[in-house]
């Protein structure tokens, strides 16, 4: 019997390759989406090979039991809908509640099920950590300092993974949870829509950043986080939490890459990432929206260091190179026209 499959948020940047890859892998797909009549941000899904099996419905964090009607014929669920915003005006009403509400509203929708074998949650690097150190991060680290005036985006995603695995920990759970944690998601963009992780290249390209900075970050493709998704459903030995990174890139490498692509614009030049500059650059911050301010003095000056050995071992994945994502990302905002050359 075909197995099908809840995926929430169907038309993210993430869940549609998600989407796309459990199709071509022969599933059936409920994708939830807001609004299942609005073309706009779902058309893309309905042209997509086998979309004879995605049925679309409609969902909203924010409503109670938002899941509730879509669990009793599916086998998994992917939970991957959450707000992804850096900075908000209101961080609970915002970030907060949509996220740990829509997540225990996932886990309560499966749990109603007598079918889900197992849940997975798109949870975050940022549920790991609130500013990586020079420590190698792995699943058994946990972010402890995030709050709703620092770094509030991570807060919700960390408070929504402490909220599923306090709802598994109940007794009489009948399915697993496998939670997934990727860092900076680039790669194709699978509709004309522009996701919060790819903005920075058309930020980098449009001049929202003056100065070449000690900017550094762990990127994953988004290909891989599909493959990882998927993997993290059927593989009989999943378990725990994943951390999803293939490599690290700086804002330099970046550039440079998105140079040699031809991208036109106020690509930075004046190089202010070094010892003075980054002191000079946490200083400004203070100018910047609270959300954007807070993420600068903590990530500033730092790499993030990690293991990501457990999803090798355990899932099969083999990480596409750094480059090649980056430079599949620049040439596909180009494509979409969103960076000129
Ligand atoms: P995205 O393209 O913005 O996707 C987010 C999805 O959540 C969209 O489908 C969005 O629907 C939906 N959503 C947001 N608020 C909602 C609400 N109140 N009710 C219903 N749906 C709502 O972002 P993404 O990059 O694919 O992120 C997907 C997941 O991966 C998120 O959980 C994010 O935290 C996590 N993640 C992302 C990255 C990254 O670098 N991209 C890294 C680590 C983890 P609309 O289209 O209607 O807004």
């Amino acid at each position: 019997m075909q197995e099908r499959v809840l995926v929430t948020g169907a038309n993210g940047f993430i869940a549609s390759h998600i989407t796309k890859l459990l199709l071509e892998q022969g599933f059936a797909v409920r994708g939830t989406v807001r609004n299942p009549s609005n073309l706009e941000a779902v058309g893309f899904l309905k042209a997509l090979p086998s979309a004879g099996n995605l049925e679309l419905v409609s969902a909203d964090l924010n409503d109670e039991g938002a899941f509730s009607s879509y669990t009793e014929d599916v086998d998994y669920v992917i939970h991957a809908a959450s707000p992804f915003f850096i900075d908000v005006e209101d961080v609970e009403r915002d970030l907060v509640r949509p996220a740990v509400r829509g997540t225990v509203s996932a886990l309560e929708a499966a749990a109603k099920s007598t079918r889900v074998k197992r849940v997975i949650l798109t949870s975050s690097m940022a549920a790991v950590t609130d500013a990586p150190d020079d420590r190698v991060l792995t699943e058994a680290d946990w972010n402890e300092k995030s709050s709703a005036k620092r770094n509030p985006y991570y807060y919700s995603k960390t408070q929504a993974e402490r909220a599923a695995w306090a709802f598994i920990n109940r007794d009489n759970i009948g399915f697993d949870l496998v939670v997934i944690n990727p860092f900076m998601v680039a790669g194709p963009s699978l509709s004309t829509g522009i996701s919060t992780s790819n903005q920075l290249f058309i930020d980098i390209a449009n001049g929202q950043y003056p100065a070449l900075m000690a900017l550094n970050w762990g990127f994953v493709d988004v290909r891989d986080v599909a493959q990882a998704h998927v993997r993290a459903m059927t593989a009989p030995n999943a378990k725990g939490r994943y951390i999803c990174s293939a490599g690290n890139m700086d804002m330099h490498q970046i550039t440079d890459i998105m140079r040699s692509a031809g991208v036109r614009g106020k690509l930075p030049f004046f190089d202010m990432s070094g010892q003075l500059g980054t002191a000079a650059m946490k200083l400004l911050s203070h100018f910047q929206p609270s959300g954007i301010g807070s993420y600068l003095r903590t990530h500033l000056g730092s790499v993030p260091h990690f293991e990501n050995s457990k999803i090798r071992r355990d899932l099969g994945i083999e990480f596409r190179d750094v480059e090649e994502t980056i430079c599949d990302t620049v040439n596909d905002l180009i494509e979409w026209g969103h960076l000129s050359v």
